[in-house]
């Protein structure tokens, strides 16, 4: 199955991708993780995707499809995978498809409040990414790899009524784009992880 997940900053899509990558033992990319790991990078490309993370703003186009669909071609994702965070542009959701026939994309739709307070209990870990939620974890070290939890950058208010806004202009076009091509699946509902995880168990069924 190869899925593309979609959905404001904070809407859950790390945390749907974890799960789902663990029942359907799919490969899951994360394009944020991805560039926060190439902008540490001391190259020509890291301090290129370091300006425009530093900024708050999508690495460009010809930069974003030239990594995922170089990172795409690694054999371990021949069978399917699962994109998070990409794509974040209608050129790069047509661009993919020349590759990949997309089966699903599932769109986490949640209102602005909604993300402002989820974001602000967000903890990511500093080395594989990780999320924690501080409503429900208090520790201060990652579970998976023992490194430090730290805030994101981009996770304060100002910073993510931003990207809300970018995510608005620049990525609701794809939501209509695959719903036009009846491959969108929408979760509306502000609930719990376990919840969202049991309506994208409906839709996987469906596609599998
Ligand atoms: P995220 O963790 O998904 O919110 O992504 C963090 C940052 O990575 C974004 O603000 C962008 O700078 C960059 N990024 C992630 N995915 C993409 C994408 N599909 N296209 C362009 N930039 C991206």
């Amino acid at each position: 199955m190869k899925i593309v997940l979609i959905g404001p900053p904070g809407s859950g899509k790390g945390s749907q991708s974890s799960l789902i990558e663990k029942a359907y033992n799919l490969p899951h990319i994360s394009t944020g993780n991805m560039f926060r790991s190439i902008m540490k990078e001391k190259s020509f490309l890291g301090r290129k995707v370091r300006g425009y993370m530093d900024n708050h703003q999508l690495v460009p186009d010809e930069v974003a499809i030239e990594v995922v669909e170089k990172h795409l071609s690694k054999p371990k994702f021949k069978n399917g995978f699962i994109l998070d965070g990409y794509p974040r542009t209608l050129k790069q959701a047509q661009e993919l498809d020349k590759l990949f026939n997309i089966d699903v994309a599932i769109l986490l739709d949640i209102k602005t409040d909604e993300i402002i307070r989820r974001i602000q209990a967000r903890m990511i870990c500093s080395n594989c990414g990780e999320i924690y939620n501080t409503n429900f974890f208090k520790g201060k070290f990652c579970l998976l790899c023992g490194n430090s939890l730290v805030q994101r950058k981009d996770d304060k208010v100002d910073i993510v009524l931003k990207r809300v806004n970018d995510y608005k202009s620049q990525t609701l076009p794809v939501v209509d784009y695959y719903s036009k091509q009846n491959r969108l699946k929408v979760i509306n509902e502000n609930c719990s992880i376990e919840k969202t995880f049991n309506y994208v168990k409906n839709f996987l069924e469906k596609v599998k």
